[in-house]
C-alpha cells in the first residue's frame, strides 16, 4: 500500500546570521518591514530580533529601487506587515544570497502523514512530498512518520529494511519515496 506523507511549514525558520552584539547566530523574523521612500528610490526590510540579545537585525528586500518599478501588490503587503509576505521572503533563495542567510527549519516543520497507519508486519511504500524547501533528516522523518526512534530507524536502514533510490544519510528537502519492511 502506498502513503502519503506531507512536510510543510509549521511557523516560520530561524534566520541563521551572526549577532554582532552576542553569541547568538540565530534571529527570529518580526513580521513587520520598514520601508524608505526617497524620491523615486524606495529600500523595505524585514526586521529580525536576535534570540539572544534582541537586538534588531534588517534583512534588505529592495535596495534603492525605482518605485514605478515595484509592484503595487507587493508595496501594500510591506506597508500591511503582511505576515505571509515573510515566509515567501524566507523562502527566497535570492533573499537568502543577498542577505547571506541561511535558515534554520529544526522545530519549524510538521509531518501529515494522512489516517492510515499500517500494522506491524506489513510493507508499505511511502511518498514523501514537501510543501517548502525544508530540509530534515530522513531518518528523523521516518521515526515522526512511524512512531519509532531515530536509534530504531537507523538500525532498519542499516538492516535494508528501509530502502529508497536516494540517500537516507544527510539531508533532504526534494519529495521522496521509501519502502519499508518491519
Ligand atoms: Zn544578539
Amino acid at each position: 500500500m502506498l502513503e502519503i506523507w506531507v512536510v510543510a511549514p509549521a511557523c516560520l525558520p530561524l534566520v541563521l546570521r551572526r549577532c554582532h552584539t552576542c553569541a547568538s547566530e540565530r534571529f527570529r523574523a518580526s513580521n513587520k518591514f520598514r520601508v524608505n521612500a526617497n524620491h523615486k528610490l524606495i529600500d523595505a526590510w524585514l526586521l529580525a530580533r536576535c534570540t539572544g540579545c534582541g537586538e534588531t537585525a534588517k534583512l534588505t528586500v529592495l535596495e534603492r529601487m525605482n518605485v514605478r518599478s515595484v509592484r503595487p501588490e507587493l508595496l501594500d503587503r510591506l506597508h500591511a506587515n503582511d505576515p505571509g509576505l515573510t515566509a515567501e521572503l524566507l523562502q527566497d533563495p535570492f533573499v537568502r544570497r543577498r542577505n547571506r542567510i541561511a535558515l534554520d527549519w529544526d522545530d519549524a516543520w510538521r509531518l501529515d502523514t494522512g489516517e492510515s497507519q499500517s500494522p506491524d508486519g506489513e510493507v508499505i511504500d511511502v511518498s514523501v512530498r514537501f510543501a517548502a524547501r525544508i530540509p530534515v533528516r530522513p531518518a528523523r522523518l521516518i521515526a515522526e512518520g512511524c512512531g519509532l526512534s531515530r536509534a530504531e530507524v537507523e538500525r532498519l536502514i542499516t538492516e535494508g529494511k528501509v530502502v529508497s533510490a536516494v540517500r537516507l544519510s544527510g539531508k533532504l528537502s526534494g519529495d521522496f519515496t521509501f519502502t519499508l519492511k518491519r
